[in-house]
């Protein structure tokens, strides 16, 4: 379906139910309100649902509170619902964010906008905004690899004693869904189990505190498990080598931390599966080639990621400097 007529059938829906909702008395009467797409259709693909998940970057949450919508950055958002801005501006993790109290029959409502470029360069806080009306832009501030609206949805408060809710079942709930004026969509699944790596020595203790008592220590970027939604705030419930314990999120990264480039001043230099000789050969670096150190030297040997492969290198040809 083309984007116009898919636009024109939309309004026509909408029409239809609020002139349905007027006729049977359910506006004001509990009757969901209507509510708009943020961003415009065929703007947007459904990037990363709301629920459990591994961590997509270094001290990132496990428990995804909101819908991530992406699109190019600079892209209108719009009001989603009418109602009163309470917050515009910076916010840890969200980088800039407008937060938006709705007027609903319903109770309190929370909207959240996330990410976006500036968050009080179209409303300010205490400002009245109309549904549909634009807040912001699509940025990527904050904790992000992308740009990207992320959006939440509280009840009866933002934080403390509120509780989010899942925005696709909410919008759609209040006409405004969201599949619709998506132009693609990820498949909505959440991991059985999430593989992190530590990116220092880390302490892996017995509760979510610096208070809980050290089970053991962590070097680098040796590998964990968990479960995705498994954590408390800025803590992370991981599993090394069958211990479980916890650790402190910005200690827990999905990829491996470089702990230094070093060059290869050899031709044929053989990338070993393990730090020996008779082991298989992954590759066979040039002279000049460029690989992350993953661990310190140990046996004369050195763990590194070479493009996408990890193994062991003989350290005694490996330099900081190039050949
Ligand atoms: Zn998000």
């Amino acid at each position: 379906m083309g984007l116009a007529r898919r636009i024109a059938t939309t309004g026509i829906a909408m029409g239809l139910a609020g002139a349905l909702a007027a006729a049977t008395g359910l506006v004001g009467a509990g009757a969901a309100e209507a509510a708009v797409r943020p961003l415009p259709d065929g703007s947007y693909g459904l990037s990363s649902y709301y629920g459990p998940r591994c961590m997509p970057i270094r001290g990132a949450s496990t428990y995804h509170q909101g819908q991530d919508m992406s699109a190019r950055r600079g892209t209108t958002i719009k009001a989603v619902a009418p109602g009163r801005v309470v917050k515009a501006g910076s916010a840890t993790g969200f980088g800039q964010v407008v937060v938006i109290r709705t007027n609903a029959t319903e109770g309190k409502v929370f909207h959240v906008y996330g990410h976006v470029i500036d968050g009080d360069r179209f409303v300010k806080a205490g400002k009245n905004v109309k549904r549909g009306q634009r807040i912001a832009q699509v940025g990527s501030t904050g904790t992000s690899t992308a740009p990207h609206l992320h959006l939440e949805i509280w009840k009866n408060a933002y934080k403390g004693s509120g509780r989010t809710a899942d925005p696709l079942p909410w919008m759609k709930n209040h006409g405004a869904d969201l599949r619709r004026g998506a132009a693609w969509a990820n498949k909505r699944v959440v991991p059985t189990s999430c593989k992190y790596f530590t990116t220092t020595s880390v302490n892996l203790r017995s509760g979510p505190g610096t208070d809980y008592r050290v089970l053991k220590t962590v070097g680098v970027n040796l590998k964990l498990t968990a479960k995705p939604g498994d954590g408390s705030g800025v803590w992370r419930k991981v599993n090394r080598n069958g211990t479980v314990g916890w650790m402190h999120a910005y200690y827990v990264s999905p990829t491996t931390t470089s702990l230094g480039t070093r060059y290869v001043q050899v031709n044929g230099l053989r990338l070993r599966a393990k730090p020996t000789t008779s082991s298989a050969v992954r590759a066979s670096l040039s002279k000049g080639t460029a690989v992350a150190m993953i661990h310190p030297t140990k046996n004369g040997w050195v763990k590194v990621k070479a493009g996408s492969k990890y193994g062991f290198l003989a350290a005694k040809y490996l330099r900081k400097s190039r050949p």
